[in-house]
């Protein structure tokens, strides 16, 4: 589902573009992901229904990706932009499995609803892992 947001933000709260372009690299390598172009795009998220941290849109073709982030952000900026790097590592897994699940069911309802919310429960548990932290925990 598409919402609308405010693109290339040049005010920001929290860390600077440059400290996230740093991070950016450095967790490039880390996670295996040299061989991709990601950018980091920084953003206003205006829905109102949710509170939204990060984005991220891929090409996995050229291997492309912008990673969109809150410039106003109220959760650990490292931990969003594993999070969403973390996202370009499982797309190719993530892709191919919503498109076959959309060919049977509508987007949103109950099948398509759990496979979103247990990929996110995935990333977070791979973005703990990899930044060696306590895992979040689900109600
Ligand atoms: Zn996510």
């Amino acid at each position: 589902m598409e919402h609308e947001i405010k693109k290339d933000v040049e005010k920001k709260s929290g860390l600077s573009k440059g400290e996230l372009q740093k991070l950016l690299e450095r967790w490039q390598k880390k996670l295996f992901l040299t061989e991709w172009d990601l950018k980091i795009q920084i953003v206003d998220f205006l829905r109102k229904d949710f509170r939204q941290s990060g984005n991220f849109v891929a090409d996995l073709d050229k291997k492309t990706g912008v990673i969109q982030l809150s410039c106003n952000p109220f959760r650990d900026e490292e931990y969003i932009l594993v999070h969403e790097m973390m996202h370009v590592v499982v797309w190719s897994l993530d892709s191919y499995a919503e498109n076959a699940i959309l060919k049977n069911h509508k987007e949103g309802d109950k099948v398509h609803g759990w496979y979103l919310e247990h990929l996110e429960r995935m990333v977070d548990k791979l973005t703990a892992i990899a930044l060696g932290r306590e895992e979040k925990k689900y109600a």
